[in-house]
């Protein structure tokens, strides 16, 4: 099966991705505007009635931008926990009814295609979760605000075939940079956001021969840069001795779409 995925925005500015198998697809967040996710999908030729719905990993901005927009013009059903719509549906969130989706955790479910089970991952929302996708005997694992990989969210990462992973924050930028204190520390708790060294540790550790692709997600603008992300996935795979091995990896750009990612052998 042909598995295509775009990642059109990565970061605290915005996260929005595209899982496609050919005929169908869906999005994961809708943390742009819905003008900015029809226009891109306009632009690489995908029908937006051909999207079956978008999955919701928690309630930041930067992952619900567009979802208002989303469900009341394109009629997109929205899929997230009873706990995540709680803290998505506030007065001033015109969400239409019809489009409401309540999904149960650590159990699958079918859409588009695709088997699916969400999995919380631990941040500083109401609830987080990240999402376990297969297809086609293929895995893909899309995790991208946790503050640690917790024993629950370990299996789902480890199990992927392809990763879309956070590696939000360089340690040395965020210490040395110029966000206030209560800022650097809720980034850096086991509830805020996972830093280079952090990722790259846990993929170096766990590798399987099965992953064969790593896509690098939700850099952040003020403490990282691409150059950062690699040079700690070099740095910590040479000390660990580990090889990447011809696998495929994708630093997701904050702002500018990427090419399509081919997620099959
Ligand atoms: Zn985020
Ligand atoms: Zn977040």
């Amino acid at each position: 099966m042909k598995l295509n995925f775009y990642s059109l925005s990565s970061g605290s500015s915005g996260n929005c991705y595209y899982l496609g198998n050919g005929s169908r697809g869906i999005l994961i967040d809708a943390g742009i505007s819905a003008t900015s996710i029809r226009r891109f999908l306009k632009d690489i030729d995908i029908p937006i009635q051909t999207i079956m719905g978008v999955l919701i990993t928690h309630n930041h901005s930067d992952h619900i931008r567009g979802l208002e927009i989303l469900t009341r013009k394109n009629s997109l059903p929205a899929f997230t926990s009873g706990k995540i719509w709680k803290s998505i549906l506030t007065p001033q969130r015109n969400i239409s009814s019809d489009c409401i989706r309540e999904i149960p955790l650590q159990e699958k479910f079918h859409l588009a295609g695709f088997d699916i089970e969400a999995f919380p991952v631990c941040h500083d929302a109401p609830e987080t979760i990240g999402f376990h996708i297969c297809a086609g005997g293929k895995k893909i694992t899309i995790a991208t605000d946790l503050g640690h990989i917790c024993e629950t969210a370990a299996p789902y990462i480890k199990a992927a075939n392809f990763l879309v992973i956070e590696s939000n924050y360089d340690e040395e930028m965020l210490v040395n940079g110029t966000y206030p204190q209560y800022l650097k520390t809720r980034i850096q708790s086991d509830n805020g956001h996972l830093g280079n060294h952090q990722t790259m540790d846990f993929l170096a550790d766990n590798i399987s021969d099965d992953l064969s692709t790593i896509c690098l997600a939700h850099l952040s603008q003020n403490n990282n840069t691409p150059e950062k992300v690699l040079q700690a996935l070099h740095k910590t795979f040479s000390d660990k001795g580990v090889i990447l091995n011809g696998r495929q990896i994708s630093i997701l750009n904050r702002n500018v779409p990427t090419d399509m990612i081919r997620f099959s052998d």
